[in-house]
């Protein structure tokens, strides 16, 4: 089963999520169960979450189908005692609200240097980070998305995503997220199916296919290896469509949420039709 979706909104409360991934034809969606800009929220009323469950038993959206993002400003790699302390305590509150909301993972970006600190060291803090989330929690499985590089963001390389893996104690609770876009602006070719091999192949041999919970569906709107992160439309960038066809036809990616983050939300019924269309194999 391959789970396609957006990341939808979650105005009024998380429990409109499924409701408006229903109305695109999406078989999974992402959501922020927070307000993203903001650092404090208040706690998720039990009743909200209960909505939310319901909701996504109707959609028949079941966890495995659901990729819960974290707030922009969290920064678990931070250099300074202050700035890891509040990013440490608001990935705990998010990792609680997905909990409350019966979600099994919850997808972030692994955090910055801010050319303070060494890669190293950052790379480190973050491992350290996850450890005392996933100490303080059950059931919620720690995703690190792999970026585009730029500025001092951390997690370009498959080589960082393996080396915080091999830091986190609980190896059964943390995944990677492989966003295409992020990907390609790091220098990993995506443009044919061959350099597709190439690019999964060198995932799995890095960090491992079994460390993979959810997929980041974006086109490119910079050349290969630029480490710009800007979303095209898919197939009208400098991907092209050839990456989506082998991702919606490929069983590796089975059962895990396949996401768009792609820049004009008209066109999410469209294109998510076109996935399924892929993966039938119509296309
Ligand atoms: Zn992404
Ligand atoms: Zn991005």
């Amino acid at each position: 089963m391959k789970y396609f979706g957006a990341h939808v909104s979650a105005a009024g409360g998380p429990e409109n999520a499924p409701l408006n991934a229903r109305k695109i034809g999406a078989t999974g969606f992402a959501l922020f169960t927070k307000n993203q800009r903001q650092w404090a929220a208040a706690p998720l009323d039990p009743r909200q979450a209960e909505a939310f469950r319901a909701n996504c038993r109707a959609g028949g959206y079941p966890p495995q189908s659901i990729l819960p993002h974290d707030s922009y400003l969290i920064n678990l790699g931070h250099p300074d005692r202050e700035g890891i302390e509040k990013s440490r305590a608001a990935f705990y509150d998010e990792m609680g609200r997905c909990e409350l909301l019966g979600l099994d993972r919850l997808n972030f970006h692994p955090g910055s240097h801010l050319n303070r600190i060494s890669a190293s060291e950052c790379l480190r803090r973050i491992a350290e980070s996850i450890n005392l989330a996933l100490d303080r929690t059950r059931g919620v499985t720690a995703v690190i998305e792999n970026t585009a590089g730029q500025g001092s963001n951390l997690g370009y390389a498959f080589e960082q995503l393996a080396e915080i893996i091999d830091a986190v104690e609980d190896k059964s609770r943390v995944g990677v997220c492989i966003d295409t876009c992020h990907a390609f602006a790091a220098g990993y070719d995506l443009r044919t199916q061959q350099a597709c091999d190439g690019t999964f192949g060198e995932l799995d041999r890095i960090v491992g296919l079994r460390y993979l919970r959810g997929l980041h569906l974006n086109d490119a709107m910079k050349p290969l290896g630029s480490r710009v992160d800007r979303h095209a439309p898919m197939g009208e960038g400098q991907i092209g469509m050839e990456c989506f066809r082998y991702i919606a036809r490929d069983p590796r990616f089975d059962g895990m949420p396949i996401i768009l983050e792609t820049p004009d939300e008209e066109r999410w019924p469209e294109e998510i039709a076109r996935l399924k269309a892929f993966a039938e194999g119509r296309e």
